[in-house]
């Protein structure tokens, strides 16, 4: 449903990310890991042209881009066919709750604004935060304001969802919640790409496991399968990292 083939993002003379071919099935929930600075978040970026990559091709659905020559209206429909979820959250911080979720909806895929509520109103249902509708994201917790940013994920109904460390700036005490709501995603099959260092998600949840170093895939698998047999030394030595600083 998703194809990348030969996905190259430069910056100055270095090549951050370095020809990634992936294929994503509907459906599919896959974990990416490696090292700080191997280009993770660039590979969603460029996904979604938050960053525009240098060369390549992506294929979303029935939407096939040719990454360089890109135009307007391709990278937009790029857009609504892929949704983001950040590590900071990034919501309106004057907007509510509800408006944020709406927000897209009104303003991407120029919906009205009472089908948009009434959408917003259904997701937060879902997301467990109806009492918080017209809650200001300064009055949430982190664990509910990164519950927000997933909800105006969801609304979006796009074909896939790129998360990048959605836990990594909470504090302990919300990991938990966003962690069941991305199960709770990924039992209705939402199609995922997560970008975590929480190996017990990982584990629970991932159809496969990539493992980044360097601007490439240098291998993946079923987690059972990557985290037993890490065949690269560089996944075995961040492995051994990963799990030791996970331990309790
Ligand atoms: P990761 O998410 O795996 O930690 P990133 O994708 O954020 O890695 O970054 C990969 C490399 O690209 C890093 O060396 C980083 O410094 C560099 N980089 C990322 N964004 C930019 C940018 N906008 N300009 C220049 N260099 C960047
Ligand atoms: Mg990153």
């Amino acid at each position: 449903m998703i194809e990348v083939n030969g996905l190259v993002k430069r910056f100055g003379d270095i090549a951050v990310l370095d020809g990634i071919d992936l294929e994503i099935r509907q459906g599919e929930i896959i974990v990416v890991i490696g090292p700080s600075g191997t280009g993770k978040s660039t590979l969603l970026r460029c996904l979604n042209f938050l960053e525009r990559p240098d060369a390549g091709r992506l294929k979303v659905g029935d939407l096939k881009v040719e990454v360089s020559r890109a135009r307007k209206a391709e990278i937009l429909a790029l857009r609504r066919r892929t949704a983001f979820v950040f590590q900071n959250y990034a919501l309106f911080t004057n907007k509510t709750a509800l408006q944020n979720i709406a927000e897209g909806l009104i303003v991407v895929n120029r919906w009205p604004k009472a089908k948009a509520h009434a959408r917003a109103r259904e997701i937060l249902e879902r997301i467990g935060m109806a009492d918080k509708a017209d809650a200001y994201p300064a009055s949430l917790s982190g664990g509910q304001q990164q519950r927000v940013g997933i909800g105006r994920a969801m609304a979006a109904q796009a074909e896939v969802i790129l998360f990048d460390e959605p836990t990594s700036s909470l504090d302990p005490e919300w990991v938990e919640e966003v962690l069941a709501l991305m199960k709770q995603l990924a039992r209705e099959r939402q199609t995922m790409l997560v970008v975590t260092h929480e190996m017990g998600f990982a584990r629970d949840v991932a159809d496969r496991v990539i493992f980044m170093a360097e601007g490439r895939i240098v291998e993946q698998g079923p987690p059972s399968e990557l985290f037993a047999h890490p065949r690269d030394p560089r996944t075995r030595s961040f492995l051994r990292k990963v799990l030791a600083a996970n331990a309790p």
